[in-house]
Parts: C-alpha cells; structure tokens; sequence
C-alpha cells in the first residue's frame, strides 16, 4: 500500500523562504543566496518526506513566488510590458511578473480557488507567443533525484491553467482562452518528454478547476486535452489531481475517462458525495489517490476513521491500486508543530501539520499493508478521544444558545428607512457624510509599546496611558481634518481577528502556525478549538475612552462573526455555521455593551464575507443564508437610533448584492477605487438600495496621494447613479499600512472634495 503527498509548503518552518526573498528583493542579499535558501528547503522537504516512508513525493511545488505564475513561466507567456527577449526566464522577469518594477506594473493577483492563497493570473490572448521557457520542473526533479530521490513531478494541468488565465489587455474579453488549448500542449508535451528522459515515472497534472461547475465545453477540452497529450504519456503513470470540493458527476465521468491517464486523486475531505461516485463506479486497473488527510486544516487525523474509510475502497480500486493521499497540497495548512512552544501539550494533541500530516499519511498506508503501528494509532485514539470530550471544548450553554438560533429569523424591528431617519435626528450628519475605515497608520512606536506590554516589559498604566495618547493624537487629526464621523485608530489591535480571537474563549494561538497568502506574504489564522463565548467586554472601554475625547461620534469598532470564522483554522467536529452563531452570539453582547456604553455607530467589519463563498453554486444560497444570518444575530437587538456599519474588502459584488442588501446594515463601506468600478454598475442596473453606502473614494493600498480634483470626479461618479441623502464619503479600507505624511494629504483631499461637491448639490 502506497502514500501520496499532493504538494508540500515551500516558505519553510520559520519562514525561511519569505527572508530570503524580501532580502534579496531590497538589495541585501545576491541571487546565488536566495538559490542557497531554496535548494535546501527543498531537500529538507524531500528528505523528510522520504524518511518518513512516502512512496510518491512531490517535486515542482516549491516556488519562488507561485505555482501558477512558473507555470506562465515554463509557456514563456511573458505579457508584452516586460520587455522579455526570450530564452529561459530569469529572476529578474520572474520577479517583475510578480510584483512590478520601477516602470512596469505587476500582473493581476487573485485567490485560488476558495482558500486565501493568491495566485497571479495569466494574461493571454490570440497573439500570445508561447516557448518552453522555464525548466524548473526537470531541474527540480533532477535535483531530487541527485539526491536519491524519486520524486513525482507536478505541473498545473494545461485545462485548469488556460480555466484561471484571462484576456490579456486589449484582448476582447469574450476571447475563448480555452482555444489556446492548441498552443500550449506541445511545450506540456516536450516538458513530458523532458521528464521521462530524466528518469521520472509518474507526473502529476493538477486540474482543481474539475471540482467547479463546468459546462460541457469546458468538459470537452479536458478530453481532447489528455487524447492529445496520450502519445507522451507511453511508459508513463500520469496522475490527475484534483481538490478543494466534490466533483460533480459529470466531471467524474469526463476525469476517469480521460486518455492515458492512470490514476486520479480526489479530496475526500470535502468530497462526500465524490466517495458516492467512486464506490458506484471507478474504471478497473486504474490508481485511486485517496486524500484523506485534510491539507487545510491543522487537526490530527482520526486515523481509525480514515482507516475505514480506505479499507471500503480497497474494494473498489484494488489493494495494489489504493493510495494513501492528503486531501489537497499541506501548502494550506502550517508548516510543523515541533516550533510551537506556545500551546499546552493536551491542545498539541489534537493537532497536525503538514510535517505531522506527512507522518499520518504514511502509518495509514502501512496499516494498510497489513503493517499497523498499534501505539501510533491507539495515541491518537486517546488524542481523538480527549478532544471530543474536553471541558475547554464544550460549553453546554453556549451550544445551546447557537442551536436555537437555527430555524427562526433575527432582525431588527424597523425598516432601514425609519431607523436611518431616526440616526439622522441624533446624529445630525451634513449630506455626504465623512468617515474612515478605523485603523489610522501603525508606528514602528505602537508596535513597540505593544510587543513590550505583550512581554511585561511596561506596566498597564503605562500601555493604557500609550495607547490613550495615540487615540487622542487620531481623534484630534480628525477633528481637524473636520471628518463627521470619527474612528479611535485601532491602536491597540495588531490584527483584526487575532484581536477578538484573544479575548473570547475557544481559541489558541500558535507562534509560526504561517500560511502562504502571496509571494512572501504569510498569515497566522487562529485555531478555534471549542466553544466560542465572551467573558468581558472587548473594546467597549477603549471606544468610551475615545468618545469621552470628541463631541463628534465615534464609531465603535468590531470585527463581525464570518470574518473571523474566514479567518481561522475551524474545528471540524461540528459544521462551519455553527461555530458562526457562537461567534455571532459573542460580537452580539459586544454590540450591547457598546450601545450601552454611549456608542451610537457600531461598525462591524465582514471584510472576508466573500470569500467564504463556496466554489460550487449550488452550495451559494446555504452559505449566504447563514452567513448573513450571522451577522444580522450580531446588531438586532440594538435601538433604532444606534447606526450599525459594516465594511468589505471585496467590490465584486455583482452576484451577492442581494445578500448584502439583506444583511441589513444601515451604511456600508466597500472597497471600489481599484474596481473599475464594478460596483456602481450593480447599481447602474437597477438595483435598489436604500441604505447609506460608501464606495471607498481613493486605494489605500498604494503611497499615491489622490487629488481633490480626482476624489471629486469619483463622487460626482457616484452620485449619478446613488442617492445624494445615503452616500457616505470614505477610503477603500483602513489606513494601517500607510503613513502620516500620506494620510493626512489624502484625508485633506477627501475632505476638501466633499465640501466641493455639497457647495454644488
Ligand atoms: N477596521 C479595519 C481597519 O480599518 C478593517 C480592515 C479590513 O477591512 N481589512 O483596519
Ligand atoms: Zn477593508
């Protein structure tokens, strides 16, 4: 009995990658270093997974940058505006694609799939000239290889990359990318070709677009796609991979038919109904890669259950065909548990990553094989055990509370219009009102005060006084800047879930639990592990301190209950929406504190409400429901006249606007500046709203200094097709990332727009 692993993290347990790459992008460090980086995170990794007893082990999944981006590397598709003159592609071009340089601008970065990984989106057309321009995939395999390694090749299956590509600029965009089938083959083929010389034996193809809904078209090209590679495949075992969701049943048909290929590999972690599909039917003679090890999450396997799992498919693939496999690449889970010194051992139990997960894979295969390591798995027996019947897990009274929030509807009593007319007479707001997002700039100062109060090394007085200076610094530039609805900064927060995350029960912190999320770029969501409930008031003494500095009002500032589910590592032993009630019953007293506390504007941010939207459509209208719920169970108990925000990070909107409109918030700030303005189209065509609505006004996340004349063009945008009495005037997002001597031009500028423009109305 075999194990498979579908790709392995690349930045390394401490972070290794993303050093030497930021080093190497200020000048710091030389190219020969950064290779010196890579070449031996790979060899850890391969050796490592090779002492660990995997019998197919990735190679081509480490990157400099992105998978998908070597991919438009190896195509040499290379966009026009970097000036490339061709042969193999080097880091200067690679990094250029990447991030941009002094005069050109970077491709377009967007997320894979559902998770919170960027991938940077080709950009093809009819004129698109593609070479074998990257051989990355041969020398990574060779370099395994050197080291007595054999190790299966990965490469982005040719269907899925032109899927994720999109019109390059000037290219109609009803171009049919998937016409470029044609062009790109015959460099997969000599890269095939390439590879089978070198010694490889299995190449694995990812082709995750397989999981989405697919029209027959689409189908169609995965066939002719894999009949017309068939001829390079001889001698070869060629494996289609494929993750993140079910797959529907008529791509599973199209998938096990595909020519030439020999094994397929399904997510059964999210593909119940895919297990369905393979016990009904699954072709003879051919590998089943089973992922039964979830790569996107941090919990300990229950081995006993996989175990079953895999024994009824011994049945349907043959014992010599079954292989032990994660349910998608480990880059989406944390690197290694050894690093963390922070959990107690009983949460440490409970948990793999990918380096634990690699050993779990392996002692599935052995048991398998009739090889059954006994202590091993009656540990995690005992692990399993303990968690399902841990105190720090189950809160009896908070279950309660979340399962009787299901079926019964939660909102506020009154209609937008009345409570906004009832805000309006308290508030007293001019037309157009001025606001920002929340956070105003991080001072290398703050993180210092914070870090030190962290360690014990201030006082509380000392941090309470610092973080009080702060507040009355913002609330002061506001005034003067004469904004109308004014923000304490954020001062005390160093990210918006891990903030909460801190103060509510149930969840854990890990010290290097990163994730990728671009290029360098890594994140370190929260574990929630129990039963999410509120002991004590979480901001409502730093938004009353700062309401006690103003006359004007103060928004209060929470982060709402999906984000900070999006945001985390979720327990798998109760379903995603449940967990979202127990956050939204805990953001709910918050909301009650607050407006208790003299608080008339609570904004509760859902920047990640999106993206938790689910990859098959199908599965849309659930999550929505519940989501939305969520956040209405947040701020429906409060009085008419308390004026409930939210803001998104998101503008494409298009298809949920009706979902947004239901979450019933009385103003909404959105990100729109970096759009196109995608937004107000939504509303060109008709769509109602009666909220108040703030388009961000200017992109906050570049240093440029937008012009008043600028700021007011885009209002005067807005208000050809939004009412003048519920337009708000806002940037896109908070202002964390920037600094002073560009935020209080840019606010000048906000602010000297809106008075324009009322001037005018
Ligand atoms: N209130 C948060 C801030 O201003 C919102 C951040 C976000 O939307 N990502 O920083
Ligand atoms: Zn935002």
């Amino acid at each position: 009995m075999a194990s498979h692993i579908v790709g392995y993290p690349r930045m390394g347990p401490k972070r290794e990658l993303k050093f030497a790459l930021e080093s190497f992008w200020d000048g710091k460090s030389c190219a020969e270093d950064l290779q010196k980086v890579a070449t031996d995170l790979r060899s850890s990794i391969w050796k490592q997974m090779s002492e660990a007893g995997i019998k197919y082990i990735p190679s081509n999944t480490f990157s400099f940058y992105d998978q998908v981006l070597d991919t438009t590397a190896m195509l040499g598709a290379v966009p026009e505006r970097y000036s490339w003159t061709g042969g193999e592609i080097g880091l200067s071009t690679y990094f250029s694609m990447a991030r941009g340089n002094a005069t050109v601008p970077a491709m377009e970065m967007t997320k894979w799939f559902d998770t919170n990984y960027h991938f940077i989106v080709p950009e093809l057309g009819p004129s698109t000239k593609f070479t074998y321009a990257s051989h990355k995939a041969i020398s990574e395999y060779k370099e395994a290889k050197a080291l007595g390694i054999d190790t299966v090749p990965v490469l982005i299956g040719p269907v899925s990359y032109l899927l994720l590509s999109k019109p390059a600029k000037g290219v109609d965009k009803s171009f049919a990318l998937i016409s470029l089938l044609g062009s790109i083959l015959p460099i997969y083929k000599e890269v095939v070709t390439e590879l089978k010389a070198a010694g490889a034996s299995w190449i694995q193809f990812d082709e995750p677009t397989l999981v989405k809904d697919l029209d027959a078209h689409e189908l169609a090209a995965f066939s002719s796609a894999y009949a017309e590679l068939e001829s390079a495949f001889s001698g070869l075992n060629v494996l289609v991979e494929t993750y993140f969701a079910d797959i529907p049943a008529e791509s599973y048909k199209t998938l096990t038919s595909l020519s030439g290929v020999t094994a397929y590999g399904f997510d059964l972690i999210r593909g119940a109904k895919t297990l369905d599909l393979i016990r009904s039917s699954f072709p003879s003679g051919k590998y089943l890669f089973a992922g039964v090890v979830d790569g996107r999450n941090i919990w300990a396997d229950d081995l006993a259950a996989s175990l079953s799992t895999l024994q009824s498919l011994e049945d349907v693939a043959g014992k010599d065909k079954l292989v032990v496999s994660t349910s998608c690449s480990l880059m989406h889970t944390a690197v290694d548990l050894v690093n963390e010194t922070k959990l107690d051992d009983e949460i440490k139990s409970w948990l793999a990553f990918a380096a634990q997960k690699v050993v779990e894979v392996n002692a599935l295969a052995k048991a398998l094989a009739g090889h059954k390591d006994e202590a091993y798995f009656a540990a995690n027996a005992t692990a399993q055990a303990s968690r399902r019947s841990s105190p720090r897990v189950t809160n009896e009274e908070v279950q309660k509370a979340a399962a009787a929030l299901r079926g019964s509807d939660h909102r506020r009593a009154t209609n937008v219009s009345t409570r906004l007319d009832a805000q309006q007479k308290k508030l007293n707001l001019p037309v157009l009102p001025t606001t920002t997002i929340g956070s105003f700039p991080q001072t290398v100062e703050l993180r210092r005060v914070r870090r030190e109060y962290k360690a014990k090394k201030i006082s509380e007085e000392e941090y309470i006084a610092a973080i009080k200076e702060e507040i009355s610094k913002v609330v002061k530039i506001q005034e003067e800047l004469d904004i109308d609805v004014l923000v304490h900064g954020e001062p005390e927060r160093n990210d918006m879930v891990e903030y909460f995350g801190e103060q509510l029960s149930g969840f854990a912190f890990t010290a290097n639990g990163w994730v990728q999320s671009y290029g360098s770029r890594c994140v370190k969501p929260p574990i929630i592990y129990g039963d999410v409930s509120r002991p004590n008031p979480m901001t409502v003494f730093w938004s009353k301190t700062a309401q006690s500095m103003t006359s004007r009002p103060m928004k209060g500032m929470l982060t709402g209950p999906v984000t900070i589910l999006n945001w985390s590592f979720v327990r798998n032993d109760q379903p995603r929406f449940e967990t979202c009630y127990q956050i939204a019953l805990a953001i709910k007293k918050e909301v009650e504190d607050l407006e208790a506390a003299g608080i008339q504007v609570i904004q509760i941010d859902e920047a990640a409400l999106r993206e938790g939207l689910p990859l098959r459509k199908s599965e849309h209208a659930f999550y929505l429901d519940w989501a939305v719920h969520s956040f209405r169970i947040t701020n429906c108990g409060v009085q008419d006249t308390t004026q409930i925000h939210t803001h998104m990070c998101y503008s494409n909107f298009n298809d949920i606007i009706h979902s947004i409109i239901d979450m019933d918030a009385d103003v909404i700030t959105i990100e729109n500046s970096r759009s196109d303005e995608k937004l107000l189209s939504v509303f060109r065509e008709g769509v109602k709203y009666g909220a108040g609505i703030g388009p961000g006004v200017y992109d906050i996340h570049s240093p440029r200094i937008p012009s008043t004349e600028e700021i007011a063009d885009r209002i005067n945008k807005m208000l050809a097709v939004l009412d003048t009495n519920i337009l708000w005037v806002n940037p896109d997002c908070g202002l964390k990332t920037r600094k002073y001597t560009e935020v209080k031009p840019a606010l000048t500028n906000m602010v000297s727009a809106t008075k324009l423009i009322r001037t005018q109305l």
